[in-house]
């Protein structure tokens, strides 16, 4: 490939991850530079990172214009990461420099790579062999002349790191001094496939051929939890790293890829790269450069993972692609799955969309043609899916304070005499979410926020779910003074806990919740010695619904099916029903086939009734003809604006004037709707105001949007977020 090369003195346009919203020109160094190198440049008296963009516009003084500092030693950014930064960016109505920000999301980019002890084979066998020096020379040898550092070695070996530094100081074993960022392992494409059954060997062989054909496409795969779909994809995934291109999977949560991880080893022989927020600096570093210099054949990450400057990339997998985690909710609001799509057509990737649950917009996009659609009818192997019910709360005799039925205890029961695990689904974190004083009426809330405090038993604590705040738990009523008149209203899984424990006394429980671990790491290991049978009942928030497998699970009870229901977000029927179905989906993975009872107190509701026919199909008809009856997504266009401000007049005089001054909207046929306090009408301190625009799907709106949004000027604590197809609405 060839690319533009700038001579020592030339002017180039250097765009920096500096809040400044245009590109600075400079001169190219001594040695010059190419299109896209990575540099430092002064600014003002700081060095700052940046990327040759373009040619310089040449509208100052040539002699003042300063020069690059250096060019740093990373791969250029190609011309596709650009393409895919600017079209992002206008998509989102992000500035530029927000986005480079994605992009270089590494530490010590310009840093020279460093060194570090690595270990391998030596020539001498050590005085005494013991068990632990066996086994550390035997994975050295086996592993042929690669070597480790001292804690992957130790980790393989199983041993100290003692053992290994003893066999060192006898020349068993050589430590050498390595640099840092080294290329990822290769992976062998054609290591431990399974036998596919007749349904995933179709599935696989249009994934193949859509690889084969070089060019952009997205297929939505779209199967019953345990039909597998993953190992479907992986052969996509095999069918990628054969042509020698890169491939990327996108998972929604970190917690589910210590389990993943070991598939994909299992699959292509060793390890892929990682990249979300339980990877420690060093190796986030090693990652971006690797995958940049084509050193990296697969990445398994999360949702900013997508901003990784691949140099091939071929495919993008976004798995359980409905989930609500891949829409970046602050910052720069973006959903990797809209994303995703955009870079694929960008680089002529493909792109598979899996999920047993499809949001309604991929759903939409098959519909239309504009996806390939593949489905994978059954679950894979004796697995069934589980059978559903519905428990009638209004007939089911629980008393004041607790939660669990009698036909929801007698199943659980059931599974403790088999041997069997049950999961107690609730999710709502915390003891109890409402903290009332019962002399004078008044609910404990947060200082900043329009909130209730939670109270965390477990920590000692009431915690604001909004902002974090968290206070220890009062002794007085904060309103009437009035002693012990405190008390907790309603469950969260704390409690839960609490009313599970007396009724299974003899039971190991869990609580399943994110909050309850110092770390992902922690809690990634906590979950695989569940899943191999360290608990008999499971109570869980919204994290065990995440595609983990749970073997000897053959029970789901959800204790509030109708929790999702209430709330005005377009997207509540949707959100529920996927939620149900995923959690249900936990139960009879293996041999034994499960059950999900859902309690509820208006089973007769639309959803509540498809989550129990599972008639999928018709559920998103139904769901789709509403959306498009009301012209909201994916049948219209959407923009959320939040107006934030620590003062309410302020902010809703500007909501006010926004909505007033609405030309360059109406011209493309757009509605404003609001000002209105936004359902959360102050966080951290700051009140909220919202307003909504609507507009025909066809229309212009991010152009109206940035012409009208430009018409304001934000004067001291007013901010202004505008969030293109809202996801949450709070
Ligand atoms: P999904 O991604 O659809 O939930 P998975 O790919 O995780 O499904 O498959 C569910 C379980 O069934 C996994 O444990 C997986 O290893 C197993 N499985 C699926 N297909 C096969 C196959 N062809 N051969 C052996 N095991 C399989
Ligand atoms: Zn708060």
């Amino acid at each position: 490939m060839t690319t533009t090369f700038f001579h020592e003195g030339d002017l180039v346009a250097v765009l920096t991850a500096q809040p400044i919203d245009r590109f600075l020109d400079y001169k190219a160094p001594e040695g010059g530079c190419h299109l896209g190198a990575f540099v430092e440049v002064p600014l003002g008296p700081r060095k700052v990172l940046g990327v040759v963009w373009r040619a310089g516009a040449g509208d100052f003084d040539y002699a003042k214009v300063r020069s690059v500092i250096r060019v740093l030693d990373v791969a250029p950014m190609r011309d596709e990461m650009q393409q895919f930064l600017t079209r992002a960016a206008d998509y989102t109505l992000t500035p530029m420099s927000a986005m480079l920000r994605l992009a270089t999301r590494a530490p010590g980019l310009g840093d020279a790579p460093s060194m570090r002890k690595v270990y391998r084979l030596g020539n001498s066998e050590p005085d005494r062999m013991t068990d632990a020096r066996t086994k550390v020379l035997e994975v050295l040898r086996d592993y042929g002349g690669l070597s480790f550092t001292l804690g992957e070695l130790a980790e393989m070996a199983g041993v100290g790191t003692s053992v290994v530094k003893g066999l060192v100081k006898q020349d068993a074993v050589f430590e050498e001094d390595s640099p840092r960022d080294t290329p990822y392992p290769q992976l062998d494409a054609d290591y431990g496939g399974k036998t596919l059954s007749p349904d995933q060997a179709a599935g696989a062989e249009v994934l193949r051929a859509a690889l084969q054909s070089d060019v952009y496409g997205t297929t939505l795969l779209k199967g019953v939890t345990g039909s597998g779909k993953t190992e479907v994809y992986l052969e996509a995934v095999a069918e990628c790293l054969r042509q020698g291109r890169q491939a990327l999977v996108l998972l929604p949560e970190i917690a589910l890829s210590g389990e993943f991880i070991t598939r994909v080893e299992a699959r292509f022989g060793m390890k892929p790269a990682e990249w979300h927020s339980g990877v420690t600096m060093t190796e986030r570093r090693r990652c971006w450069r690797m995958v940049g210099q084509g050193d990296a054949q697969m990445v398994v990450g999360a949702r900013s993972a997508l901003f990784l400057p691949f140099q091939n990339l071929g495919l993008i997998v976004v798995d359980e692609e409905h989930d609500t985690s891949y829409k970046q909710e602050d910052g720069v609001l973006y959903n990797a799955r809209d994303m995703a799509v955009l870079r694929a057509a960008i680089n002529g990737a493909q792109v598979i969309l899996a999920s047993a649950t499809p949001s309604l917009e991929s759903w939409a996009n098959a519909q239309s043609g504009k996806y390939k659609r593949l489905v994978l009818n059954s679950r894979f192997g004796p697995a069934v899916l589980p059978e559903m019910t519905a428990i009638d709360m209004r007939s089911e005799p629980v008393p004041n304070g607790k939660w669990v039925s009698p036909s929801l205890k007698d199943a659980i029961t059931t599974r403790l005499e088999k041997g069997e695990q049950s999961l107690i689904f609730l999710n709502r974190r915390g003891y109890a979410p409402i903290t009332l004083c019962r002399a004078c009426g008044h609910q404990i809330g947060c200082d900043d926020c329009d909130a209730r405090m939670v109270e965390h038993r477990f920590l000692k604590r009431l915690m604001c779910h909004q902002c974090g705040a968290t206070k220890p738990m009062p002794t007085v009523c904060p309103h009437c003074e009035a002693e012990d008149k405190l008390a907790p209203v309603g469950p969260g899984v704390e409690r839960m806990a609490e009313e599970v424990t007396e009724l299974f006394p003899d039971a190991r429980i869990v609580v399943l919740s994110s909050d309850l671990y110092g770390s992902a790491r922690a809690m990634k290991a906590h979950i695989e010695e569940i899943a191999q049978g360290g608990a008999d009942i499971i109570i869980g928030t919204q994290l065990v619904a995440k595609g983990h497998n749970f073997p000897n699970l053959t029970l789901v009870g959800v204790i509030d099916a109708d929790l999702g229901l209430q709330g005005s977000d377009l997207r509540a029927a949707e959100r529920t029903f996927q939620l149900m179905r995923q959690v249900a989906g936990r139960a009879g993975r293996a041999e034994t086939p499960g059950a999900a009872m859902l309690q509820t107190f208006q089973p007769e509701h639309a959803v509540i009734r498809a989550i129990l026919a599972g008639d999928e199909e018709s559920f998103w008809a139904a769901e789709a003809a509403e959306r498009k009856a009301a012209g909201v997504p994916p049948y219209g266009r959407m923009a959320g604006i939040i107006l934030s401000s620590t003062n309410v007049q302020e902010v809703f005089d500007l909501g006010t004037d926004m909505a007033r001054r609405d030309g360059p909207l109406r011209q493309i046929g757009a509605q404003v709707f609001g000002p209105a306090p936004a359902p959360i009408a102050r966080v951290r301190g700051r009140h909220r105001v919202r307003l909504l625009v609507k507009a025909d799907k066809a229309a212009p709106l991010q152009q109206a949007l940035a012409q009208w949004a430009a018409q304001f000027k934000l004067r001291g604590e007013l901010r202004m977020a505008i969030d293109i197809d809202p996801q949450s609405f709070y």
